[in-house]
């Protein structure tokens, strides 16, 4: 088991485009069981392997004690109706600022899993925003880009009096 430094903004991985997995060999499986403990240790709800430097698309994700492993995973259908609610990032000063983001309320994913079976499913609530917010990041995006520049800029700015910088 391994616990990896998570990379963290303004990091060129969290920004870059990841790579669809080909095929679900040793090495995959090791990148896998480095995620699910590094997200345990953080501790986290969900973690992306580009936040662990890796650029495959592959994020886990457990709320309410169930993890889920999805490799190439896709948002096929998303709910009209959105939520607005705060976000935090481990990759973004984590636990240090947390912005507000518009996600869908329900959504379907597509994704292989760990044993390289298909799967489908729809979500809602805590665990679609989870998993819309590791989509992003294997898409190289981060929650500073998915609320408004007023937000953003006041929560760096907050942070920029919490770490006493002036
Ligand atoms: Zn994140």
């Amino acid at each position: 088991m391994a616990i990896l430094p998570i990379r963290v903004y303004p990091d060129p991985a969290l920004k870059e485009k990841t790579h669809a997995v080909d095929s679900i060999d040793d090495e995959l499986r090791k990148l896998i069981k480095n995620m699910i403990d590094t997200m345990y240790a953080a501790p986290g709800v969900g973690l992306a392997a580009n936040q662990i430097g890796v650029l495959k698309r592959v994020v886990v994700v457990d709320v309410d004690e169930d993890l889920m492993v999805l490799i190439n995973p896709e948002i096929t259908w998303y709910s009209e109706e959105q939520e607005e609610n705060e976000e935090g990032c481990l990759s973004v000063y984590p636990d240090k600022i947390s912005v507000n983001v518009s996600r869908s309320l329900r959504i379907i994913v597509k994704a292989v899993n760990e044993h390289g079976e298909d799967v489908e499913f729809e979500a809602e609530g805590l665990l679609a925003r989870a998993l819309q917010h590791e989509l992003d990041h294997i898409n190289g995006m981060v929650i500073l880009d998915r609320t408004s520049s007023e937000e953003r800029q006041n929560a760096l700015r907050g942070l920029t009096k919490q770490m006493g910088m002036g």
